[in-house]
């Protein structure tokens, strides 16, 4: 694809698609962590997220979650559909990692006793600061029925996505969605992939996902390569 660039962000950027009603995404290689701060080139990343996102979005729209994604273009790019972008991440949690642990001072690995849900800020500028729902709707970056809405939706796909990853032998520790406003509906946008996942062998605990760039663990793309290996025999 030759097409101009609208939006080009840390791991993917953004081109016109077919009609004012779609996008075309391309994954790149770019591995960042740290808002920014840490950036390598991981040759074949964006493929293996690529592949992986699309692998879950077909998953997740045949169980009923409508997502953006219209079709796979090739191996880096896909279609989807113009969202409006809702400017929170929500963040799902099932074990305590990352953040969640640094903060309230809880075991990486300790089982929670029940999904958390949490929203953050989508601005790099500020670096994504954790923000609650009553901020949300004060300063109109949604409406309450529609934080109830991504809420709901995000339960519901941890359900799916937790049990598609146990029998691939992956833990679903925790992970980030972004949904977009599209024809009076919010769908879930962006991707789902190691990047935005914490993935871990349920047998030895293992970290698959994008930890093994962020702590320096090495052999990055050998656990995405495992996630998409793992996820194909049982898709
Ligand atoms: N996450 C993400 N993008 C972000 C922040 C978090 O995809 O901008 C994902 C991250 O990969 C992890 C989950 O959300 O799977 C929870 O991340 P956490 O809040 O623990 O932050 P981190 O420790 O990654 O800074």
């Amino acid at each position: 694809m030759t097409d101009s660039i609208l939006y080009e962000g840390k791991s993917k950027y953004i081109c016109a698609g077919k009609d004012e009603y779609s996008l075309v995404i391309h994954y790149k290689d770019t591995a960042t962590a740290f808002n920014g701060e840490k950036k390598e080139e991981l040759s074949g990343k964006g493929r293996l997220n690529a592949a992986i996102s699309n692998l879950i979005y077909k998953f997740l729209e045949k169980n009923g979650i409508e997502t953006h994604l219209i079709n796979v273009i090739d191996n880096t790019s896909i279609l989807v559909k113009k969202a409006e972008i809702v400017q929170v991440e929500v963040i799902v949690r099932n074990t305590a990692a990352g953040s969640f642990s640094k903060k309230y001072g809880v075991d990486e690995g300790t089982a929670l006793s029940n999904p958390t849900i949490e929203f953050s800020l989508k601005s790099d500028e500020l670096g994504d600061p954790m923000i609650n729902a009553s901020h949300i709707t004060a300063v109109g970056i949604a409406s309450c029925s529609e934080l109830d809405e991504m809420a709901r939706q995000s339960l519901i796909i941890n359900e799916l996505l937790s049990g598609l990853f146990i029998k691939a032998g992956i833990s679903l520790i925790d992970f980030k969605l972004e949904f977009g406003r599209y024809d009076g509906r919010l769908i879930l946008c962006d991707e789902i992939s190691p990047d935005s996942c914490r993935l871990w062998d349920t047998g030895t605990e293992e970290k698959l996902d994008k930890d093994r760039f962020r702590r320096d663990l090495g052999n990055v793309l050998e656990g995405y390569r495992e996630v998409l290996r793992r996820l194909e025999s049982v898709c």
